[in-house]
């Protein structure tokens, strides 16, 4: 029976990818295995049946006796263990949500419904290390799939609206509590009919510059505001996340001629959804009843939201989408700059296809070839 490693199931990835497994029924025909970082001999998650208790999740010698790692721990973890185990001479499979192996020559980096030939491909040459991508990119992904299987993008920017949830549990409550540190500081005049918006809008400014404010985690305020920038600088002037755009599609697709892929990624106030605001620009003038079609028909999760408003402000926001599977694209239109020039845009949950839903379908993929 295959032993199947999990570190890093109680964090934020980790929790969503348990709760898939569980509703998806992932779990049997294998033995799972927990493990800790900070509870060792603990009690792993409910997954319906018996488990030991939890085991050291840097014990190098109990990882090697897995035939499947699955890590949703985070990079550190994954930097100091992953070329350990390797030094072992350990030859199980790696399955990864962290960034440190993903532009690794001896990875792929996964999300099947877009690139499963890719998969299939290091599969039968005997890949063993398989990633997840970073969740703007993935998203994007699934959302112009069909688009991008034409081989009809010359160029994309994506214009990012990304959750808090991307930046972790601690700053999911961060910003949960300038709301409220914003509401708080607003009650008398929200209750007061009398009040005007002006004398809010003072109020709430004046809140969002407080030193009071909660900023520990974003270093700004998020609530009521944005942040135009995410992750660290690199030589180009781009941001890391908005260099992972170019880096991680062309090595997701697996281009001959890469695709150039650029925009800003910016923070904003959602919990859970990333959003994106698209140009596309194509090689050739095409019907934008034969583009949607393309979207339309790449896979079952992509959903084409009509060019409307009723039909983009109830399908088309993190509101609507948080928590489901579903990728609607809306807002497709050409635009003034030519007909080769489409817009669109797109939402979806980062921390289902943009982080534990292509885990938790490697992971069976794997499986599968394990046992043909
Ligand atoms: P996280 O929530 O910080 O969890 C990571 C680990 O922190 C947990 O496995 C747990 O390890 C430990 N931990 C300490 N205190 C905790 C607490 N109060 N509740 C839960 N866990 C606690 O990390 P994450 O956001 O899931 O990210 C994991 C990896 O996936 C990172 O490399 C990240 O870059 C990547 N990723 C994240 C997202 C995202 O949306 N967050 C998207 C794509 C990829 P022990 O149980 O061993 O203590």
């Amino acid at each position: 029976m295959l032993r199947i490693g999990f570190v890093g199931w109680r964090g934020m990835v980790g929790s969503v990818l348990m709760e898939r497994m569980f509703a998806e029924h992932d779990f049997g025909n294998y033995e799972p295995i927990f493990f800790t970082t900070s509870n060792v001999g603990g009690k792993g998650p409910d997954i319906g049946q018996e488990i030991p208790p939890l085991k050291d999740a840097y014990n190098i010698e109990t990882l090697s006796e897995m035939d499947i790692i699955v890590t949703c721990q985070g990079g550190d973890f994954t930097k100091r263990v992953y070329p350990e185990l390797q030094e072992e001479g350990w030859s199980g499979y790696w399955i990864d949500s962290a960034s440190t192996l993903r532009m690794n020559d001896d990875s792929i980096i996964v999300l099947d419904p877009v690139n499963k030939s890719v998969i299939e491909a290091g599969l039968s040459s005997g890949i063993k290390t398989y990633v997840g991508g970073n969740c703007t990119v993935s998203l994007m992904l699934m959302a112009l799939s069909g688009l991008f299987a034409s081989g009809h993008i010359e160029w994309i920017s994506s214009m990012t609206y990304q959750a808090a949830s991307g930046a972790g549990a601690k700053n999911m409550i961060e910003l949960v509590q300038q709301m409220s540190a914003l509401a708080d500081a607003s009650k008398d005049l929200i209750d007061n009919p009398a009040s005007s918006a002006i004398e809010l809008d003072a109020r709430i400014t004046q809140k969002l510059r407080s030193p009071a404010l909660p900023v520990a985690h974003f270093g700004a305020p998020l609530a009521a505001s944005l942040i135009p920038w995410i992750d660290r600088p690199m030589d180009s002037g781009q941001t890391r996340e908005e260099w992972k755009g170019y880096a991680e599609t062309n090595k997701i697709l697996q281009t001959e001629k890469p695709i150039p892929v650029d925009g800003l990624c910016v923070r904003i106030g959602a919990m859970r959804c990333h959003s994106q605001g698209f140009t596309i620009k194509l090689n050739k003038d095409l019907p934008l009843d034969e583009i949607s079609s393309m979207l339309r028909e790449a896979h079952e999760w992509v959903e084409l939201v009509p060019n409307e408003r009723a039909a983009t402000i109830k399908d088309l926001t993190p509101a609507a989408v948080s928590g489901t599977l579903t990728v609607p694209v809306g807002r497709l239109r050409k635009m003034l700059m030519g007909p080769e020039y489409v817009a669109a845009f797109s939402c979806g949950d980062q921390l289902l296809w943009g982080a534990a839903e292509p885990i938790r379908r490697i992971m069976n993929i794997v499986i599968n070839h394990l046992s043909d």
